[in-house]
């Protein structure tokens, strides 16, 4: 069997993946969750027809969302995870040694079973003894929670129930729920195709924190072009890396020098968070 899995982005872009096999296909109470086998790309996640996670660069996404955080935070020890259901943002944080504690709150538990059955190498850390994992919406738990050096949001796009993850209130309760040095970072989509959600999440993020800064990373199955990460911090500089040598770490993005220069932004993306 071969046929073409279309993902629309806007109304005049789209990709396609060419697909060998659908492993798995669902409707969760949540969203419809697909699990295939790509041509190119490995094995695919896919929730409403968007593609979350393959293989082949799902590296680069998890190790930037992990890294540049907890390698510009000195002691990052407690930390919370909202969404994330594939486990690779998981798997990445576990390679700390300094951390102490995980959360993690996923709304929708099919997503851990299916990135369990059928991607074991992004869900490795699910069994990590300092991995806590709740099912519940990541909205009102962190009305409740607290507290934590980092928190990140690892979430779909902005529908369905990720919708409420992109605003103002959640992360004015994220803030309540941070240590006086924490820090959020958010995957806050295409500046690019998705130009008034990256606005939006780094307004909002800014409304809240005394520091906002935007790095960027290249994820080929993302769209197109530049894929953005918006963190929001108490007190550290997040350009400021602090990770020595990072010897010891099994990674094939992140470096020190990949941190600094995630930070440099082309013009019209710094135009747009100063307008
Ligand atoms: N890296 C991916 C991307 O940007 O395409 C997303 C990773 S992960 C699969 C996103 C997860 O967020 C999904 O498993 C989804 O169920 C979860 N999620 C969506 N809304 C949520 C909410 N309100 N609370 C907790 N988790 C949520």
């Amino acid at each position: 069997m071969n046929f073409w899995f279309k993902e629309k982005n806007t109304d005049g872009y789209q990709v396609k993946w060419k697909i060998s096999k659908i492993l798995h296909n669902e409707k969760t109470p949540y969203q419809e969750l697909a699990v295939v086998n790509t041509l190119e790309w490995g094995k695919a996640l896919i929730l409403d027809g968007a593609l979350q996670v393959s293989e082949k660069d799902e590296f680069i996404y998890h190790e930037m969302i992990v890294h540049v955080p907890m390698f510009s935070h000195p002691a990052p020890r407690n930390v919370l995870i909202i969404g994330g259901g594939d486990g690779g943002t998981l798997r990445e944080l576990c390679k700390h040694p300094e951390l102490q504690k995980v959360d993690m709150v996923e709304i929708d538990e099919r997503v851990v079973a299916a990135s369990k059955k059928y991607l074991p190498s992004i869900s490795s850390a699910f069994g990590d003894t300092r991995v806590n994992l709740y099912f519940q919406d990541g909205i009102e738990f962190v009305k409740k929670a607290g507290k934590y050096d980092l928190v990140i949001v690892d979430s779909s796009d902005p529908v369905g129930p990720a919708q409420q993850l992109f605003t103002r209130e959640f992360y004015s309760n994220i803030y309540n729920c941070l240590n006086d040095d924490g820090m959020i970072v958010v995957q806050s989509e295409s500046p690019v195709f998705y130009q008034e959600v990256f606005r939006s999440v780094y307004q909002n993020i800014k409304a809240v924190f005394p520091r906002t800064m935007v790095y960027l990373a290249y994820v080929p199955t993302y769209v197109s072009g530049p894929w953005s990460f918006t963190i929001g911090s108490k007190v550290y500089d997040p350009r400021e890396y602090k990770g020595g040598s990072n010897a010891g770490f099994d990674l094939k993005y992140y470096n020190g020098k990949v941190h600094q220069a995630a930070f440099a932004l082309p013009e019209f993306i710094q135009d747009m968070i100063q307008a």
